[in-house]
């Protein structure tokens, strides 16, 4: 397992006492304080916004509101590129302050210029974002160059005593030899762990050929952990029955409120995936979302989503409802042959409704009244 476990223990007892509570609840703030970034990947959702957009930025207070509020044990930081955020170091510290484990995910670029922002804390993890080795990430990013300047930013981060992960985005077509020789390499490189989702379509995403229906999905994870014991042989972040339920071992339906995303459009209704609207609060998202409308099964653009950020909570409910599930995957890695779990029915979903724009367009006509909630910067920094 690649958490450590003061943060599995401390994450465990949380899961615990809500799921005793009944009531929903966060496991992960997802935080995009910006949308700009350094790279151009055909896979992104977040970049093709109008350049005032792009010069948003969530402020330090904005974001330690946001976890004041909703109260998650952890803070997933994306975007964008966050270390293209000038405060950043600030609301890593603020987070830390209020004992929250604290993810940054970053493409690595600017990690040499900023590191000496940051100091190692046992909460604090960088996420590099590694899509597979030389070829396949600098292919999945659309620029040369990129793994080796994220390989260098691991051993930098290693060296002066960070705990260092990898999140690595599978799409369609990927070789379950090669990234199982992969996952090999960044194990034998001492990466902390590997963090994994299969490809989702962002609907704003440029190149929507690539992302992986749930059939799909459940035979290239079978494929690559046949190749690693199961997936023992690495360390993966995700929890044991998520890696189940992406070999297709597991029904699950989501839980889209437990990583909950906000940016600075806002709280995102419904999910991570989706910008169906958006709440001002949290306790907005949780109250006004129509969270029963939405799942596999219900609506259209959830037919094809096995992400960590809808079902990685329902994993982790699970493992505290049945413990005894998680047991065997520990000994002897995921079941990757054999019959699959029934997949949940789509006849009866709802057709898609398309509603993206909308918020841009509301946010434009913010910003340019002057009542927008986040601040313009002039420049990338
Ligand atoms: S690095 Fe991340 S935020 Fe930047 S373009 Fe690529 S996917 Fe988008
Ligand atoms: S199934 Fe739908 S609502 Fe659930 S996480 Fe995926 S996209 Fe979001």
């Amino acid at each position: 397992m690649g958490l450590p476990f003061r943060q599995a223990a401390k994450i465990g007892a949380y899961v615990v006492k809500k799921q005793l509570s009944g009531k929903k609840y966060p496991l992960v703030l997802m935080l995009e304080p910006l949308f700009r970034c350094n790279l151009a990947c055909a896979g992104c959702g977040k970049i093709d916004y109008p350049d005032e957009i792009l010069n948003q930025r969530m402020s330090v207070q904005a974001c330690m509101d946001a976890i004041d509020e909703c109260g998650a044990p952890a803070v997933s930081i994306a975007g964008g590129e966050p270390l293209l955020h000038r405060d950043l170091a600030q609301i890593v510290q603020g987070y830390l302050d209020r004992d929250k484990f604290v993810i940054l995910c970053t493409n690595a670029l600017l990690l040499a210029k900023k590191i000496n922002q940051y100091t190692p804390h046992p909460n604090f993890t960088w996420s590099i974002h590694l899509d597979g080795d030389k070829a396949m990430h600098d292919k999945s990013v659309c620029q040369d160059g990129t793994y080796d300047r994220a390989i260098a930013a691991i051993k930098l981060a290693k060296s002066k005593g960070f705990r260092t992960q990898i999140n690595c985005t599978l799409f369609d077509g990927t070789d379950g030899e090669r990234t199982a020789k992969f996952f090999d390499e960044m194990m034998a490189m001492g990466v902390d762990g590997i963090t994994v989702s299969p490809g989702y379509a962002y609907e704003r995403a440029p190149d929507q050929e690539h992302f992986l229906n749930r059939e799909r999905t459940k035979k290239m994870f079978r494929d690559i952990l046949s190749r690693g014991r199961g997936g023992k042989d690495w360390k993966f972040t995700n929890s044991p029955l998520f890696m189940d339920f992406l070999a297709g071992n597991q029904t699950y339906e989501c839980t889209p409120w437990s990583m909950p995303l906000l940016t600075v459009f806002g709280w995102q209704k419904p999910c991570y995936l989706l910008g169906e609207g958006y709440a001002k609060t949290f306790t907005e998202l949780m109250e006004d979302t129509e969270w029963e409308k939405y799942g596999v099964g219900k609506y259209e653009k959830c037919a094809n989503c096995m992400v960590h950020c809808g079902f990685e909570g329902t994993a982790a409910a699970d493992s505290i409802k049945n413990p005894l599930k998680v047991l065997p995957i520990l000994m002897h890695g995921v079941k990757t042959s054999g019959a699959m779990a029934l997949d949940i029915d789509l006849s009866q979903q709802r057709p898609a409704e398309f509603s993206f724009s909308r918020h841009v367009e509301h946010k434009m006509s913010q910003i340019k009244a002057g009542n927008s909630n986040t601040t313009e910067i002039e420049a990338a920094e």
